[in-house]
């Protein structure tokens, strides 16, 4: 029996996993996919929000700004990149300047740095705004990060920590009995004292599970992007957003931790809860609507588009608490922007606020500390020319476009949550996120995977149970 089992390993779910791993108590993280922050976590704009626009007395404003303090000391802690690059909300008529005024004056209640500068000094800073931009909030606090790489980070310190994750699992019935839950997957049955419900957009499915009441409901609001291959940067050096609409942040452009350039999102609420798909009137629409706030785009740069489903909430808010029917049973629901720059302070909060009050959080005396991926693009010729001497696998070079060698590959898939597919390689080192896209090095990743996981071939996944890549061999 496990005092806690949470549902879901996107970011809520990680950070939550990372921190009961402080504590004396045993933990179990449940995740569907074949991998860690696959879903809502794997597909956003990646950026960490100063905190200025959620509305006034919800939990996202309060949790945005506390997450937004916390970010740079829990990626230190995790040893992955974070950059608080800045931001502009930037008005490009004078009808939007009061609108402008009411952020900044936002911003400002909360103790967010921010100022509003003129249409001159904006360009100065970023000479790539449109020429209507008539003036800009600036807010330098708003940072960037890989959100995949804080989840896997965060999951795997959890699970060097005694979290147990696993994967595959999904989580098809939920039993409450006197003391404890019985939570039954597509793979095996668990038993745990509590359970935290960080599902993303099934969140209501997961909670109707144990509850018929119909306390919120989910709905995905789609939003796609395209990227710009990293020859781009520097295009932007801060994160550019148009005035907000009812719909939410804009189609924003921002340059990644990895120095691409990405551009969108629109927001189309949908009700297929798997509608990944790009859409051309999305792609057109985004298209459009970037050249209000920006010139000279290099479209001509797009190495790839990707969607992500935002799970919005009925109640238009971030839902945290435990069911009021359902004793234990922890709701951490309706987790949309800003979800991802929230996270740490949503984990704080579950700690804090609802665990403590329930279960007596004792800290564990030591932790092992996460070792950082090896990422030998970034060594002096020095370093490298030492780790080559240990394994000349990592002078076997992988992916010419991202310079990832072998050892870089064989390392992650040797970790706690160590990668299995495909796309869980390339979320932690890399191959296949450069210009080719992996042309070149996806077949050598394969054999890799194949070669270290003691599959054949043809079993190894691009992602889903449905993704296999390979159907037979042509040649003996
Ligand atoms: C287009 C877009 C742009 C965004 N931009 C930003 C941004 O710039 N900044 C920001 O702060 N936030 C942003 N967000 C929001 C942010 O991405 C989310 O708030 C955050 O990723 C939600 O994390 P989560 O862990 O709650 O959900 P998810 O990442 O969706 O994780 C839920 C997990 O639960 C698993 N799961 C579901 N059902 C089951 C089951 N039955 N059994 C087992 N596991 C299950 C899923 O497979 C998934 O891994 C954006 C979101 C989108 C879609």
């Amino acid at each position: 029996m496990y005092d806690f089992l949470i549902i879901g390993a996107g970011i809520s779910g990680a950070m939550i996993a990372r921190d009961l791993s402080k504590f004396k108590c045993s933990v179990a993280l449940l995740e569907k996919d074949n991998d860690v922050a696959n879903e809502a976590t794997s597909a956003n704009s990646a950026i960490i929000h100063s905190g200025h626009d959620p509305k006034e007395g919800t939990l996202k404003a309060k949790l945005n700004v506390r997450g937004n303090e916390l970010y740079e000391d829990l990626c230190k802690e995790l040893k992955v990149d974070f950059e608080r690059n800045g931001a502009f909300v930037v008005a490009v008529a004078e009808d939007e300047l009061p609108q402008l005024n009411f952020l900044y004056n936002q911003a400002l209640s909360r103790n967010i740095p921010a100022s509003i500068i003129t249409a001159e000094e904006a360009h100065a800073k970023e000479p790539n705004l449109s020429d209507s931009v008539v003036a800009a909030l600036e807010l330098p606090s708003t940072g960037i990060v890989s959100p995949w790489e804080v989840a896997i980070a965060a999951v795997e310190d959890a699970c060097n920590n005694g979290v147990e994750l696993f994967l595959g699992n999904k989580v098809v019935s939920i039993e409450k009995k006197a003391d404890h839950f019985v939570v039954t997957t597509t793979k095996d049955e668990y038993l745990a004292k509590f359970v935290i419900n960080a599902s993303g957009v099934y969140a209501d499915d997961i909670y109707n599970l144990v509850s018929d009441k119909k306390l919120f409901t989910i709905t995905p609001r789609r939003g796609e992007y395209y990227v710009l291959d990293k020859q781009t940067t520097p295009f932007v050096d801060r994160t550019i957003f148009p005035i907000p609409s009812a719909k939410g942040k804009g189609v924003l452009v921002a340059k990644t931790i990895h120095h691409n350039v990405i551009l969108g999102p629109n927001s189309e609420e949908i009700e297929d809860k798997e509608g990944k798909d790009n859409t051309q009137p999305a792609l057109d629409y985004i298209r459009k609507e970037v050249f209000k706030t920006l010139k000279n785009i290099p479209l001509h740069q797009v190495i790839r588009t990707y969607t992500g489903l935002r799970p919005t909430g009925s109640t238009h808010d971030f839902i945290i608490e435990e069911a009021d029917d359902v004793a234990n049973f922890i709701n951490v629901a309706a987790i949309e922007s800003p979800g991802l720059a929230s996270a740490p302070a949503i984990s704080e909060y579950v700690l804090n606020e609802i665990i403590s009050k329930k279960f007596e959080l004792v800290r564990k005396e030591s932790r092992v500390e996460r070792r950082p991926w090896i990422i030998i693009n970034r060594m002096n010729y020095d370093e490298k020319h030492a780790l080559v001497q240990k394994d000349p696998a990592f002078a076997q070079m992988i992916c010419r476009c991202e310079h990832i060698s072998e050892g870089e590959i064989v390392d992650i898939i040797h970790r706690k949550a160590g990668a299995m597919t495909v796309k869980a390689v390339k979320r932690r080192v890399r191959p296949g996120a450069g210009r080719c896209q992996g042309g070149f090095c996806e077949p050598k990743v394969v054999a890799i995977l194949a070669r270290e996981l003691n599959k054949s071939p043809l079993d190894i996944l691009l992602d889903s149970d449905d993704s296999k890549l390979l159907v037979g061999k042509t040649k003996e």
